[in-house]
């Protein structure tokens, strides 16, 4: 074991979209390593390059085999990986580009959405012991049956958490195009305050409520392997934000950042019998084919002849998956049948501190009323409050939310216990 630190280092899509940025994460990957640090580099494909190789997909395919998918989506990462290698190269450093698969991640088989089984490390630790800079394709593993596997949009976050995990790093640094994790969309809110520091309790909230920052998996795997991820700037310095666990924190305040996503889609399933297991059987069916449902809401069969409804939310990108994988479902029931609507949104509040202070549901509602935004549905967690609206009201909400709970940088109020932590 080398007692030389190591450190994992990531470069998100927009971080490596140029020959520019590419040279520059170089530079930066380098700097660390004449600082005396062991480095692990993960890249993301440079870009949009992951949307136009779907796109292309779809293009030749209305159906693309996942298998096959998946071995072109691991394509755009390979590229970034071999890139940034030969600009290392020149800076006077060896570089030794990996796909996932040489890299040693192994997953489970559910090509396009895989989870991470397992790390072997051995070649990276060796090419670190050889005092190489070593540089991972992001978002992909090979499986279990020995297929290239993509690990989910956003996934190269996880490859680079679950290699610091198997690397024992000091820390995962996740680069990209804001400066860290933010109280709001910093794009959508243009007085957004960047959090210094974020429980892992929160952070898993925003991510599962659509801040894209960290990949929900990632904050997953770092939470159980006790990971330390500092999410910053690829292009300033300067320190970012740190994921960390609820210990660490002093005090919660009430509502730490305000979250929203417009990729999703509704479905209801109207006419669904009334008898046990008929919502097994939908929910079953659509865990079966892997797709990942949200506040699900059921409606109980009226007197008057109105049938029962189960009504849930799905990924966008999965709405195509969820209504083939029904038809059977629905066909068996007879008289059910499936409605879609892909113009949902939804906004959420996340809080640590609303856990033990009333009225914060009831001011996210009036808010909102305020604004004119009907709610359609609305679902909670102990420290977070999600309400379904129509997506092209989320920027208005999103706004509205932000300023009503103050949490604005010119707003931040001394007790807030994160913000002193940090000072
Ligand atoms: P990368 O390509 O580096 O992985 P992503 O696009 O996946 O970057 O994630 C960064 C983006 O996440 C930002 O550009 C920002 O628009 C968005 N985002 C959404 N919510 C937040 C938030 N609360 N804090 C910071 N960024 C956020
Ligand atoms: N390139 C993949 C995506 O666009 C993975 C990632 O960037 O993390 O989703
Ligand atoms: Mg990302």
């Amino acid at each position: 074991m080398s007692s030389q630190p190591t450190v994992v280092m990531k470069f998100g899509g927009t971080s490596v979209a140029d020959a520019e940025k590419i040279k520059r994460a170089a530079r930066r990957i380098v700097a660390q390593h004449e600082a005396g640090k062991r480095v692990v580099a993960v890249l993301s494909a440079r870009g949009l390059e992951t949307d136009e190789l779907i796109k292309e997909a779809y293009e030749v395919s209305p159906h693309p085999d996942p298998r096959e998918m998946d071995m072109l989506l691991s394509t755009g990462e390979r590229r970034s990986c071999a890139l940034c290698a030969m600009a290392i190269n020149d800076l006077g450093h060896r570089a030794i580009s990996l796909t996932g698969s040489q890299a040693g991640i192994v997953t489970d088989t559910s090509h396009t959405k895989a989870r991470i089984l397992d790390v072997r490390a051995d070649r990276i630790v060796q090419a670190l012991d050889e005092n190489m800079i070593v540089l991972v394709a992001g978002f992909q593993g090979v499986s279990t049956s020995r297929d290239v596997t993509t690990l989910g949009r956003g996934g190269s976050d996880t490859t680079a958490v679950a290699l610091a995990a198997a690397v024992g790093a000091e820390v995962c640094e996740i680069y990209t195009d804001v400066s860290g994790v933010f109280s709001a969309d910093p794009r959508i809110v243009a007085g957004a305050r960047k959090l210094p520091l974020v429980s892992f309790e929160e952070m898993l909230e925003m991510a599962a409520s659509g801040a894209k920052v960290l990949q929900l998996r990632a904050v997953e795997y770092a939470r159980t392997h006790g990971v330390r991820i500092h999410c910053r700037s690829s292009s300033e310095d300067g320190p970012g934000t740190y994921v960390i666990g609820e210990d660490e924190t002093m005090e919660h305040p009430l509502i730490t950042a305000v979250t929203h996503s417009t990729e999703e889609a509704r479905i209801t399933v109207v006419g669904v019998p009334d008898r046990p297991g008929a919502a097994a059987e939908i929910f079953e069916a659509l865990a079966d084919a892997n797709v990942n449902v949200d506040t699900i809401v059921q409606n109980e069969p009226r007197t008057d002849g109105v049938d029962a409804e189960v009504s849930f939310t799905c990924a966008t990108e999965d709405l195509r998956l969820a209504e083939a994988t029904l038809a059977p479902v629905i066909a068996e029931f007879g008289t059910a049948e499936v409605q879609t609507d892909p113009g949902v949104g939804k906004v959420s509040i996340i809080g640590a501190g609303m856990r033990s202070h009333p009225g914060v549901a009831a001011k996210v509602f009036r808010v909102l009323a305020n604004e004119r935004i009907n709610i359609e549905v609305i679902n909670t967690s102990p420290i977070k409050i999600t309400c379904l609206i129509r997506a092209d009201a989320v920027d208005q909400a999103v706004n509205a939310l932000h300023s009503a709970f103050d949490l604005s940088a010119s707003d931040v109020k001394a007790e807030s216990g994160l913000g002193q932590a940090a000072r």
